[in-house]
């Protein structure tokens, strides 16, 4: 009898997870529900279909139904999971009121994460997120609509980045946060200032500081201002959903977001996650945390895949999932802003004694015509004198280069030997020592 593997939300987790189990076995049944109107897409494209460098949302889609398909594996769009019965292996879908049940050997459950939406902030159940492809369309239209006016509540990278969409539709935005600065889970603050700068320069009258308590479709209400506009849109960070999984008697982990192992294995057997709705392990602290990022909900997803493919087979081999980073990046205009690893103040709390080396310089040699200004922070442990953390704010091509102090901080270098490094240097790249050099030399030099 063929066994059948049902995947519960069909982006980027669940089609890793689907595909890697095809790839490791052929004869398995696999089918994926999504509510949605589509599978495998980049929500992170999503910004920029609104700000019109990207033409259409159909553009950001990786793999449709019909490629699926030719790799025999089901897609069911519109269709949402409404029930898990664990005993009686069987899911409950509802796809336009029709409901039917289906049953299951394996289950992958990769739900995602929604547009958080914080009870202290009455209406914000109602305010216009962004997630989903049609979001990015509904928001679209409200750009193409000729909008004059906009206010985006909240300072992480999402809302940046539809700030910015606005801004460069040419439209008025106004983005609040409450942080002192913006991107403040991204950036110490010194340069989160730089981030503040950068949002002000695309002509955005950023206003922080200010906790926006009540939203209405026109009004974000807060420290006693009205900031109305012809839309009201938030990004307020991501809530994982865990509903359909807490209902079914899966287990949540501290963080909030579904309890998983390495394996990708929750506490029920024969049920995976992985993604924006499950925890993983942070590599330097050692803590769970439910990073909501593509880069991460790819690999639980080939992870998962691996190992269900390998349980199907019964096979004894499993992958894990080696945790992460945190390594994100993002920008606004010109200016790149990327972190990894953990900040200043988060090293403190993880009960390291941090050393930090700062660095201002430019993205080519100082006297190449396009070179402008780049600041790079590496943060290393005193006493163990590891890397522990990186952030750059700078000009073109110097948001990238986080992935190296990314990979300093995964194979433990110590700071020493980050300043030694072989990099590469032409006068159109770099200067001859690298600012990650000199970061380096500076956070050695204070260790
Ligand atoms: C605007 C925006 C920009 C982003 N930019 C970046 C970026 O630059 N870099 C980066 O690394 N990450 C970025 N991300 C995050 C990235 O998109 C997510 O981390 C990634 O999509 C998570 O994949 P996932 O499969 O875990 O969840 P999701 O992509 O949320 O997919 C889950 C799917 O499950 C479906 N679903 C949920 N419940 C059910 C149910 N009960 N029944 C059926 N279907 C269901 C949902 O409709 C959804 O399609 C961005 C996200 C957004 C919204």
């Amino acid at each position: 009898v063929t066994e059948r593997l049902v995947v519960v939300g069909g982006d980027a987790a669940g089609m890793s997870a689907a595909s890697q189990a095809r790839r490791l076995v052929p004869d398995l049944e696999i089918i994926a529900f999504e509510r949605g109107d589509y599978v495998s897409y980049s929500a992170c494209g999503e910004p920029y279909v609104m700000g019109g460098e990207v033409a259409e949302v159909e553009d950001l889609v990786a793999r449709t139904p019909a490629d699926f398909a030719a790799r025999d594996i089901g897609v069911r769009l519109r269709s949402e999971v409404i029930e898990i019965d664990l005993d009686r292996r069987a899911i409950l879908v509802d796809s336009a009121g029709d409901r039917s049940k289906v049953g299951f050997d394996y289950l992958m459950y990769s739900t995602g994460a929604s547009p958080l939406r914080p009870p202290s902030v009455a209406g914000a159940e109602k305010a216009i997120g962004l997630r989903s492809l049609n979001d990015a369309e509904d928001l679209r239209r409200v750009v193409d609509r000729g909008v004059s006016k906009a206010v985006v509540v909240g300072g992480g990278y999402i809302g940046l980045e539809v700030a910015e969409a606005f801004a460069h539709r040419g439209r008025n935005v106004t983005l609040v946060t409450s942080g002192e600065h913006v991107l403040t889970r991204t950036l110490d603050p010194d340069m989160g200032a730089l981030a503040d700068d950068a949002v002000r320069r695309l002509g955005i009258d950023l206003v922080t500081g200010v906790y926006i308590d009540a939203i209405s479709e026109h009004v974000a209400h807060g420290g006693g201002r009205d900031f109305s506009g012809d839309v009201v849109v938030i990004g307020l960070g991501t809530s994982p959903e865990t509903e359909l999984a807490h209902r079914a008697g899966i287990e949540i982990g501290v963080t909030g977001a579904v309890a998983v192992n390495s394996f990708q294995e929750t506490d029920r057997p024969g049920v995976w996650s992985g993604g924006d709705c499950a925890e993983t392990t942070h590599r330097v602290s050692g803590r769970q945390v439910n990073i909501a990022l593509g880069t991460v909900a790819n690999k639980a997803g080939r992870v998962a895949g691996t190992n269900i493919g390998n349980t199907v087979l019964g096979a004894p081999e499993r992958a894990a999932f080696p945790g992460v980073l945190g390594t994100a990046i993002t920008k606004v205009g010109e200016i790149e802003i990327a972190r990894t690893g953990l900040l200043t103040t988060e090293s403190v709390i993880y009960g390291y004694e941090p050393a930090v080396g700062t660095v201002t310089g430019t993205n080519t040699a100082g006297y190449w015509p396009t070179a402008s200004p780049v600041h790079v922070r590496l943060i290393a442990d005193h006493i163990s004198r590891r890397v522990l953390g990186g952030q750059i704010v700078g000009g073109p091509g110097s948001g990238k280069k986080i992935d190296v102090i990314a990979t300093a901080i995964w194979t433990q270098m110590s700071i020493d030997e980050l300043a030694w490094v072989d990099f590469a240097y032409a006068p159109p790249f770099s200067s001859v020592w690298d600012l990650i050099h000199i970061a380096a030399r500076r956070a050695a030099s204070s260790a």
